[in-house]
């Protein structure tokens, strides 16, 4: 195991590609994903007294009660989406800009939407910092979604709310997938739906899962 300082000097890359052994190990099979994970330094978008856990497979703390999601749980939920280079994503909840930085090397383009101005604001300067060019970060209510930008070819919602916001439905292309944790609190089931091609809507539970509120008009009270 290296120490954190030749890891700080070696830029976390053993500790990223051991991460990513793990991840395969948990049946991750999406190479481009695997290869996202390996290629985002994650160490960045933490506070520097973090970094010695940041490539572990938990949750960190970003500030404001709220967290940076675990990898494993970024790697399945980019991996449901199915993204092919081409697409447009939604993602609800910008955070610490980590799923939006993987996100942006598996699609065209990202919109992403953050409802507390501060994280917003230090997300969009750590994609600057990682170079990420195809991502934009919006202040607001991500329940609402962006109806002036829709349809999304794929939809995240990285908090969870007590059920689907239905705007988001709406903004979903035809044969566009969407994936977020719903239910209520202590029962969220990780749930991705699927629009066919006549606009019905095929949904599917992915097991259960932990995130934190989605606060909202769609979604809980804030
Ligand atoms: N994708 C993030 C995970 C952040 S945790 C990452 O990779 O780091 C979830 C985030 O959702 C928090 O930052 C929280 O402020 C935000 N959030 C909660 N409700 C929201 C809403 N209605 N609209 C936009 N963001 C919301």
């Amino acid at each position: 195991m290296l120490g954190k300082r030749s890891n700080e000097r070696n830029g976390y890359v053993g500790a990223r590609r051991r991460l990513v052994e793990r991840l395969r190990e948990q049946g991750v099979r999406d190479s481009r994903v695997l290869e996202a994970v390996a290629e985002i330094p994650r160490h960045l978008l933490v506070d520097e007294a973090l970094r010695d856990r940041v490539y572990e497979d938990v949750p960190l703390p970003i500030g404001g009660g709220q967290t940076i999601s675990a990898p494993g749980i970024v790697a399945a939920m980019s991996e449901a989406l199915e993204l092919s280079g081409g697409d447009t994503v939604l993602e609800i909840g910008t955070g610490s800009g980590y799923q939006a930085a993987v996100l942006s090397r598996l699609a065209a383009r990202v919109v992403s939407i953050e409802r507390v101005p501060a994280l917003a604001n230090r997300a969009r300067s750590a994609l600057d910092t990682l170079g990420v060019t195809n991502v934009v970060v919006h202040l607001g209510d991500g329940t609402r979604g962006r109806p002036s930008e829709a349809p999304f070819d794929a939809i995240v919602v990285t908090a969870g709310g007590p059920e689907l916001p239905k705007p988001l439905i709406e903004q979903l292309a035809s044969g566009g997938r969407l994936v977020g944790p719903f239910g209520p609190r202590g029962q969220q089931q990780l749930t991705r739906v699927q629009r066919g091609p006549e606009g019905e809507l095929l949904a599917e539970s992915l097991g259960p899962c932990r995130f934190v509120d989605l606060v909202g008009e769609h979604g809980w009270v804030g």
